[in-house]
């Protein structure tokens, strides 16, 4: 039986027991192993020659990776996914493998926190880097120099859900033969395929709504096959070999996740592949969700200000219009309280659904106040700057009853 014609959600659901492994479970079992025996030395000779395809030691693949690095694929249309223990290890292990000292990139300001600190470390290596406005993509091309290397992005951004000009630097990168990489974690591939807007690699955070319920931590690189490598000067001479197109993919896979070795372990993998089962009926709840609680939010006198690219109001709803189409608007929205009114802290220690935390993309709604948590460390002047409000509360919406939750606000506003 094949799937291949049918929705994503069908085959996601089949992937599994349809590729044909031992005993035919469901989905894949945890392959608790750290070694695999061969026959004789020709064998294990050739699996690292990769004259065979074969396992040869957990920290460069496994079974269990393996599924869901390829329901990953799938998700994206793409060539090849790598999972990593984190988030943070995908960006770590992308910008380590693929960059030099004396090399330039572009990155967007409005930048996940730790990235940016990961970001600035790169700075102290000798990456030289400029921050600038994706929402512009003429802010994009006027930082480009010669020894530009890459352009990251976040579709979305948080806490104030800016919306990156996709399809414009991804034009820019294809004519400058620029790879360009997409964080869409809270765009999610539910909602669009950074592919389609010229990105070679994508970055997910299998820790957030892919998962949804926040029983592990995970990370994924995806090569969509847009990028042609070949232009890629830091591609060692090892992995200039067969189709330019799998160089990347092949050199962070080799080289990047071997030498840093922050890989997935196999019951996070399958944990996480057991939440990505149901991902797009949650996504599509999470996001009906978040649209009618913005709109109630808008409309109630005690709130200032709503950011969520599904308000008409919002600065690039149009864009978000035309990335996300029908499927919703995301899982995240930022609001301020009246001054005047009540002190955030009052406001969301009296939430009793929502609960506080820093997490996004749980099945279950939490509020944050941005000013004194994440953003803290930055200081008053920077949280001005980047438009970050004493009084903002970030809000991931989950998946409960739209009622419970707009009851939950309306109570706590007062
Ligand atoms: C959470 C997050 C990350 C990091 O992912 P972890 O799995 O927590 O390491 C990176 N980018 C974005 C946009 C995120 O939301």
């Amino acid at each position: 039986m094949s799937t291949s014609k049918a929705h994503l959600q069908t085959q996601l659901l089949h992937h599994d027991r349809l590729n044909g492994h031992e005993n035919a479970p469901a989905h894949m079992p945890v392959y608790k192993t750290v070694q695999y025996a061969y026959e004789n030395a020709q064998a294990i000779a050739d699996a690292f020659q990769g004259k065979t395809a074969g396992y040869t030691y957990s920290r460069s693949n496994n079974p269990t990776l393996t599924a869901l690095e390829a329901q990953l694929t799938l998700l994206e249309g793409s060539i090849e996914t790598i999972t990593f223990a984190t988030g943070m290890g995908a960006i770590g292990t992308a910008l380590l493998a693929l960059l030099h000292a004396g090399d330039h990139i572009v990155v967007s300001q409005y930048l996940f926190g730790n990235s940016t600190s990961l970001f600035n470390t790169f700075a102290l290596h000798g990456v030289a880097i400029d921050y600038v406005d994706a929402s512009d993509v003429g802010a994009v091309a006027q930082a480009v120099r010669a020894n530009t290397r890459l352009v990251f992005v976040e579709t979305v951004a948080n806490p104030r859900t800016q919306i990156a000009n996709l399809a414009g630097i991804g034009a820019l990168c294809r004519e400058k033969n620029l790879l360009f990489v997409v964080d869409n974690t809270m765009g999610t591939p539910a909602l669009l395929r950074a592919k389609d807007y010229g990105a070679g690699l994508v970055m997910n955070s299998l820790s957030k709504g892919l998962s949804g319920h926040a029983a592990a931590l995970g990370g994924a690189l995806t090569d969509t096959g847009e990028f042609d490598w070949a232009h890629y000067p830091n591609i060692h001479e090892g992995y200039r070999k067969g189709d330019a197109k799998r160089w990347g993919i092949s050199q962070l896979r080799k080289k990047g996740l071997r030498d840093l070795g922050a890989t997935l372990s196999p019951d996070a993998a399958q944990t996480i592949a057991l939440g990505l089962e149901t991902f797009f009926l949650r996504n599509e709840r999470a996001c009906a969700n978040a649209l009618a609680l913005a709109e109630f939010l808008q409309n109630h006198p005690a709130v200032d200000n709503v950011d969520y690219p599904g308000l008409p109001e919002h600065p690039q709803h149009v864009r978000a219009v035309e990335l996300f189409g029908e499927r919703g608007f995301g899982t995240l929205l930022s609001f301020t309280v009246k001054s005047s009114h009540k002190h955030p802290f009052a406001v969301i220690d009296a939430l009793h659904v929502a609960m506080i935390s820093t997490h996004l993309g749980d099945n279950r709604t939490m509020a944050l106040p941005v000013a004194h948590t994440i953003y803290a460390e930055m200081g008053a002047a920077q949280r001005q700057a980047w438009g970050i409000d004493d009084g903002l509360i970030r809000v991931s919406v989950g998946i409960e009853a739209i009622a419970d939750l707009t009851a939950d606000f309306a109570q706590a506003l007062g």
